[in-house]
């Protein structure tokens, strides 16, 4: 678990509303109570603190190293203490992933604090392998495959999302050392089990058609955003969620009309050598508008439109010689799969800017290449030469 969620999760029962001053106070009171020692993290400034809050930024390895060596435990179980027990039942269930489904309002006290102290030992220790924080996780799969999910149903809903949580794009699975770490959760879209916070807000909301127990209703979060959704829940947050699971389900679809589909080397040569691309090399810009641009965009995406004209203008003849020193055949064959998949994503009625960047994703992975720029390009040009969108019928 990253400290900034623990964090999230921790200052709802907290009186403190100052968020930077909540930080400091939260790890004053997992360190040793002694005049001479002092928390590292009191030198830090407002926006330092509140990045670390949100995530954005982490506490440095030399001062969890700090904090490390004057960790006191038996404090913090104090400060958990004091939170009522209906608070603290609550706080067994948010937490139950880390600290195990047996945590009582009784225990949960010792249970916080080992797990806080986990958490500052994981980023003091960076380094370690197999630190107690990563069995942690690894235990969390376990514990959703046990409970509920079967392994498939885990496989689609994290391929439904390629992998990225669809609120903020952080990895669903990290890679530390030569371990896979799990950094995902699946909530309910339509809260089954409701929050307080969700309970207050579903009057606003119509219960859905489909069948609520169902991954229909299910998608899949970095933990983050998990908490975000549990705990600052809205009506607005529910619209976008259902909107990133309507959109994720047809991409999914779209994907799997186009899974079989190879493309020829030539596309990943031309990938490959837009990466490597210098300035020098490209003396050969495009010497007139590229009008089919805009007869192919609708007005509404203007940015795209604005992203894909500068791209053509720029980079087609470039791409446009390098084609012409391939074999025709293959370049033609090419060119149709190009425009399948495009197809494919169109006609599951994605909107123009989705389907452009599932192209770029698609390229990516074909191409095996992870300069999206570069895949961004090479869509661009696919518009221009007609394989990505058709001109709009007026
Ligand atoms: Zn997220």
């Amino acid at each position: 678990m990253e400290f900034s969620q623990f964090a999230n999760i921790l200052k709802r029962y907290s009186s403190t509303t100052n968020i930077a001053n909540f930080v400091v106070e939260l790890v004053d009171e997992i360190m040793e109570d002694d005049f001479n020692i002092r928390n590292p993290l009191s030198n830090l400034g407002q926006n330092m603190l509140e990045g670390i809050f949100s995530g954005r930024r982490q506490i440095s390895k030399s001062n969890a190293n700090a904090i490390k060596k004057n960790l006191d435990k038996a404090r913090f179980e104090l400060y958990i203490d004091k939170i009522s027990p209906d608070a603290r039942t609550e706080l067994c269930h948010i937490l139950k992933s880390y600290v195990g489904s047996d945590a009582t309002f009784d225990n949960i006290a010792s249970k916080c604090a080992n797990l806080f102290a986990d958490i500052i030992t994981h980023i003091a220790d960076k380094n370690t392998r197999y630190s107690d924080n990563l069995i942690h996780e690894f235990a969390v799969d376990q514990n959703i495959k046990e409970n509920s999910l079967s392994y498939e149903t885990i496989s689609l809903l994290l391929a439904e999302v390629c992998l990225c949580c669809p609120l903020c794009g952080a990895d669903l699975v990290r890679k530390i050392g030569m371990s896979a770490v799990a950094n995902y959760a699946f909530v309910d879209i339509y809260p089954l089990y409701p929050t307080k916070e969700q309970s207050m807000q579903l009057g606003a909301i119509k219960v859905p058609d489909c069948d609520l127990s169902t991954i229909e209703n299910k998608i899949a979060l970095c933990r983050l955003c998990e908490s975000e959704y549990l705990f600052t829940f809205s009506k607005s947050l529910y619209d976008k969620m259902q909107v990133q699971k309507h959109n994720a389900k047809l991409i999914f679809e779209a994907k799997s009309h186009i899974f079989g589909l190879n493309i020829e080397n030539e596309l990943t040569n031309i990938v490959h050598s837009l990466t490597s691309l210098t300035n020098e090399q490209l003396s050969n810009l495009l010497n007139y508008q590229p009008t089919k641009v805009e007869s192919k965009i609708y007005p509404k995406y203007s940015l795209l439109k604005n992203q894909i004209r500068w791209d053509i203008v720029q980079y087609y003849n470039y791409i446009n010689d390098l084609f012409a020193q391939q074999s025709s055949a293959k370049v033609n064959k090419l060119l149709k799969t190009v425009q399948y998949a495009s197809d494919s994503f169109i006609d599951s009625g994605l909107e123009q800017t989705v389907v452009f960047e599932c192209m770029t994703k698609w390229i990516s992975n074909k191409t095996d290449t992870i300069d999206i720029t570069a895949c961004r390009i090479m869509t661009s040009y696919f518009v221009q030469n007609c394989e990505v969108f058709h001109e709009i019928s007026q």
